[in-house]
């Protein structure tokens, strides 16, 4: 079997007045990087690349840089391609673009193995601990009117917070760094007092803070029993979360600003992390992302995948969780927190909800990984040629 054809697909869908933010920036459309691989076997795989950034740059370096590498080779052979990725992009793209663009492809080119071997992609990393994925939302994100009057949007924010409980989650990651600490802490416990004492709380910051104002904001979200504060600190600043790890009693998690084997093997050494979070469309695909759990668990670190983007990169994800390795630090080895969950962002998207042709259903708080071969998914033309924009 040899690869013919690789082809990038970027989609975007205008938000308008939908349009939310994080600390760092607004949310104006949601948009994806789907990489398609061909082969003369009649045999196609789906990937997707990169989840944060424009996905302009990305598809350039699929297109312009590793599809040129690839054409002709066998796509069974993922190792051994994503080391010729790897090595042929490393004086220019060892972190960020160069590596999502990697880890499309390597995402598609396990679609393809999986369908080849007739297996889900679960089954070829060497089987499911877990055949549906405890899902924990992400919403509670800002809107515009927050800024100006974040007090006259905390009943919605009230609102949108028991939705997510109603439906069925008992785990909620939610977002600070924007406003002002005390005006932050304001929403926190409005969110806290929603979801009731039981339900799980986790804290996103993305890197919002310095050091000191996140040990200062670190100490008083412990009193809202939260699960992890994640990126509280910007990426490069392993010290700084060495530093909150040690200090305080909230677990530290990161991760999905973070590329290969080689940036995760920095962040377990200098014990930065509690939770380490990378994201498969990031970080390096299937074929980097087991490398990372490898260290991970040499390292007693929990891993729990960032999953952001449209209905590829969320089955994806699902068949990286059933395939994680279990924590066994209780003598429950099944009690909750020691099982990985998934991350199901809430913010409307319509890429992740109807991008696929099987939609993702909760079954109680449960996402089912998908069953057919490869991705066990499949992409409805309609809705790509919908969205696609020319770049
Ligand atoms: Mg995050």
């Amino acid at each position: 079997m040899k690869i013919t054809n690789i082809e990038t697909f970027l989609l975007k869908v205008p938000l308008g007045a939908d349009r939310f933010y994080s600390s760092q920036c607004s949310f104006p459309e949601r948009k994806s990087l789907l990489i398609k691989v061909t082969t003369n076997s009649g045999l196609t795989g789906w990937g997707e690349s990169g989840q944060y950034g424009p996905g302009e740059p990305p598809a350039a370096f699929v297109n312009h840089v590793l599809k040129p590498l690839l054409i002709g080779k066998n796509p069974l052979d993922t190792t051994v391609l994503w080391d010729l990725m790897y090595s042929s992009i490393r004086d220019f793209g060892r972190k960020a673009t160069g590596i999502e663009a990697i880890s499309g492809i390597d995402i598609a080119l396990w679609d393809i193995a999986g369908k080849y071997y007739k297996k889900p992609i679960a089954d070829l990393l060497g089987g499911m601990f877990r055949n549906k994925i405890r899902a924990y939302a992400t919403g509670c994100y800002y809107r515009g009117k927050d800024v100006l009057d974040y007090k006259a949007s905390l009943p919605a924010l009230k609102n949108e917070a028991k939705s997510y409980v109603d439906a069925g989650f008992s785990a909620l990651k939610v977002k600070i760094g924007l406003l002002r600490i005390e005006e932050d802490i304001e929403r926190v416990n409005v969110i806290r007092e929603a979801i009731g004492k039981d339900a799980l709380l986790m804290i996103d910051c993305n890197h919002a803070y310095n050091v000191h104002s996140a040990r200062k904001i670190g100490r008083i979200l412990e009193q809202f029993n939260v699960f992890w504060l994640e990126e509280p600190v910007v990426p490069e600043d392993l010290m700084g979360y060495a530093e909150l790890k040690r200090t305080l009693d909230i677990a530290i998690a990161a991760g999905e600003n973070e590329y290969t084997r080689f940036g995760f093997l920095e962040l377990f050494k200098n014990q930065c992390l509690d939770i380490v979070q990378p994201n498969l469309g990031c970080a390096g695909g299937f074929t980097e992302v087991k490398r990372i759990e490898a260290l991970s668990s040499a390292f007693h670190v929990q891993m729990i995948p960032h999953c952001w983007g449209s209905g590829v990169a969320l089955a994806a994800s699902l068949h990286l969780c059933a395939s994680l390795m279990p924590l066994q630090f209780t003598a429950f080895p099944k009690a909750p927190l020691n099982e990985p969950m998934i991350e199901y962002d809430k913010n409307i998207n319509p890429l992740r909800d109807y991008l696929l042709k099987q939609n993702f259903q909760l079954d109680g708080e449960f996402l089912k990984v998908p069953e057919g071969p490869g991705l066990g998914i499949e992409i409805d033309e309609n809705v790509l040629i919908k969205y696609m924009v020319n770049y």
